[in-house]
């Protein structure tokens, strides 16, 4: 299974070795063009309006709203839950992909960066360490939205059918079971379906 991670800025190289120890092919994408025979996509964290700017300027913004019109999967991690939504406070949104609006840098100043203890929906009981950092959270929920995981009250995990959203940053621990989670929904989109 090949998935595409956006080489624009960010832990690129983690994410591609943990997709790597879950059994998948892990391939940068930077240019257009590079989408081609990719069947899911990871937007890492960074800065989400230098990498707004960036896809823009490499033109890829339109090749990753036409990815995901093709039902293919997108996961963004921090910048990337940014980048994916259709609301930013105070900002027009870059993407626009998933019906949820989200605050950047929204768990203040004294904890720009910190590590919490998880409970994630559909990933079973054991804890999942949660690696925040200058972290986002999602303020509003579209009808479609469902809420997978809340740090002291707000909403820092998400899923809208073929998004996938997460305020936190899965590639900087070892546990491989969100990698995995995205994976399922990569296999389910490319297997072919019953009718
Ligand atoms: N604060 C960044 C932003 O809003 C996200 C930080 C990150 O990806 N670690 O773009």
């Amino acid at each position: 299974m090949k998935v595409g991670v956006l080489n624009i800025q960010g832990a690129v190289s983690e994410h591609i070795d943990i997709l790597e120890k879950c059994g998948a092919e892990g391939v940068p994408v930077k240019k257009k063009g590079d989408l081609a025979g990719i069947e899911g996509l990871i937007i890492p964290g960074g800065e989400s309006t230098t990498i707004g700017r960036l896809i823009r300027e490499f033109q890829l913004d339109r090749e990753i709203i036409e990815f995901h019109k093709k039902d293919k999967p997108i996961w963004g991690t921090c910048a990337g839950l940014v980048l994916i939504a259709r609301e930013i406070e105070g900002e027009s949104p870059h993407l626009g992909l998933m019906d949820i609006r989200v605050r950047r840098n929204a768990f203040g100043r004294q904890k720009e960066s910190f590590e919490g203890e998880l409970f994630i929906h559909g990933l079973g009981e054991e804890p999942f360490t949660g690696v925040f950092i200058r972290a986002p959270y999602v303020t509003r929920t579209g009808p479609e939205v469902e809420i997978l995981s809340s740090f002291q009250g707000k909403v820092v995990g998400v899923r809208e059918r073929n998004l996938l959203a997460t305020s936190f940053h899965p590639e900087l621990t070892e546990d491989l079971r969100f990698h995995k989670f995205f994976l399922k929904m990569v296999g389910e989109e490319s297997s072919p379906k019953v009718c």
